[in-house]
């Protein structure tokens, strides 16, 4: 069994546990490890999106131009009917407060490759395929990480970067359940995303946007991705929608044929496959990537856990256990928000954290008082996040079903205002 010791462990290289390790390194904090479960990296796209206030911190760690470079400048989120624009997030209305006036579209395999290579070029190996197993305290008061392999390490701190399933936070005893115990609108809470291309380009597909469609109780979301590497490849597009549990359950990878129906049903009448509805009919002529999957919101009791000790009992540098990205907080993805949640978490943590395992008793008790004013703020952003993805999805509902709303929110979407409002909420600008 071999054994190894670091000061700060961080389980789970998704795009959270990658940032933090970046923004750690950043601050000239070097004794880290940073495990995965898995031997490489997978295939799956996931999120798409990563907003303004999101940029502005990857910006602060030096990788924001890079995976600028590899998306799309995304110029809205627009909510349309199945003919005509309703209301969107405009985000040009954005200008004057950031330098990202826009949401990025890539892929989050793409975004979390970027994330790695950068973490490499640092001098920061990720070891895979380690799982971790277990977690205890040790006599000294040091966290003990067993991995499926039969390795330890030894951790002052451990951070928990493990995703919504996360081992580390049931091992450290937090709860993790919707913050008011709303259930999700059976309506919306199944979900189908893919990545397809079409049988020929059309002008009404869209290059620069992420078009929402709501047509009765029905949901459909469709983006341009960036062109993969390949050149001879034919553009890509991100595909969403909702599946009504009266329809039973979706497919595990949903094929062409079942995402071709909804987008039939559910998308533009202009990206239809049917010549009855549509003078130009187009084909989804390969699905590059496809997954389902249930929708709901929970959060961590706590992202701050303390192994051995109460909080009384703050005022050491040993057996800490922190909750980062989805191991702390999971919603819907409407507004595209995990990912962004959780890169934020990660990177605002990094200087709170080197700064509180480096300092000395007469330091510390600052350093701890602003470690836990750190993650109170980081629960409070997740907790509004959460309530800002439920009055989306409720929205989504309303205009989904009733047709004189869409009509009001059709004028409504023109103020300026407006625009500029739910760009603003969607950024993350107001609460970085
Ligand atoms: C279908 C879908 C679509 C989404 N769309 C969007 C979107 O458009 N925009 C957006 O912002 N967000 C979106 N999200 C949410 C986003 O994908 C997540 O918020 C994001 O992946 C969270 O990153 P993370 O690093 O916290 O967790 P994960 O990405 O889950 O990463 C956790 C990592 O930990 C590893 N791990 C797990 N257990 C262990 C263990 N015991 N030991 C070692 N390693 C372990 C896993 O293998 C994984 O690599 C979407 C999510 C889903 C499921």
């Amino acid at each position: 069994m071999s054994s190894q010791r670091t000061t700060i462990l961080i389980i789970g290289a998704g795009p959270t546990g990658l940032a933090v390790a970046i923004s750690l390194v950043k601050q000239g904090f070097h004794d880290i490890i940073i495990v995965e479960a898995t031997v490489s990296r997978g295939d799956a796209s996931r999120a798409i999106t990563i907003h303004a206030a999101t940029l502005e911190a990857l910006d602060s760690v030096g990788c924001a131009d890079v995976l600028i470079d590899q998306g799309i400048k995304g110029a809205a989120i627009q909510a349309s009917d199945r003919n005509r624009p309703l209301l969107g997030a405009e985000f040009a209305h954005l200008a004057p407060y950031t330098k990202y006036p826009f949401v990025l579209l890539l892929p989050q395999n793409d975004t979390e490759r970027i994330l790695e290579d950068y973490l490499k070029e640092l001098n920061v190996e990720v070891l895979r395929p380690e799982k971790a197993v277990g977690l205890q305290l040790n006599n000294h008061g040091e966290l003990d990480v067993s991995f499926e392999s039969g390795k330890v390490i030894t951790a002052q701190y451990v951070i928990g970067a493990d995703g919504a399933r996360s081992v580390i936070r049931q091992l450290a005893g937090a709860s993790f359940a919707d913050p008011d115990g709303t259930p999700v609108d059976e309506q919306v809470v199944q979900m189908v995303l893919a990545d397809v291309s079409f049988s020929s380009a059309s002008t009404h597909l869209p290059t620069d946007k992420l078009q929402g469609i709501l047509s009765d109780g029905k949901a459909f979301l469709i983006s341009p991705l960036p062109k993969s590497s390949d050149s001879n490849s034919s553009p890509r597009y991100r595909i969403g929608f909702n599946v009504p549990t009266t329809s039973g359950p979706p497919p595990p990878n949903p094929p062409t044929s079942y995402i071709q129906k909804y987008l039939d049903e559910q998308g533009p009448t202009q990206l239809s496959s049917d010549s009855s509805v549509n003078p130009e009919p187009i084909y989804i002529s390969d699905t590059i990537w496809s997954t389902r999957f249930r929708t709901h919101a929970a959060i961590a009791d706590k992202f701050l856990i303390r192994m051995g000790t109460t909080s009384a009992a703050a005022g050491q540098k040993r057996g800490i256990v922190l909750l980062v990205g989805d191991a702390a907080h999971i919603h819907s993805p409407v507004g595209g928000l995990g990912m962004n949640l959780g890169l934020r978490d990660a990177i605002s943590l990094g200087p709170v954290l080197a700064a509180h395992a480096s300092s000395d008793d007469t330091t510390l008790p600052e350093h701890d008082r602003l470690l836990e004013e750190h993650v109170a703020t980081r629960y409070e952003r997740a907790l509004s996040t959460i309530g800002l993805t439920k009055r989306f999805m409720s929205m989504v509902m309303i205009l989904g079903t009733t047709k004189i709303l869409r009509h009001l929110f059709k004028f409504i979407g023109m103020v300026p205002f407006v625009k500029r409002y739910m760009a603003w909420n969607v950024s993350g600008l107001g609460a970085r």
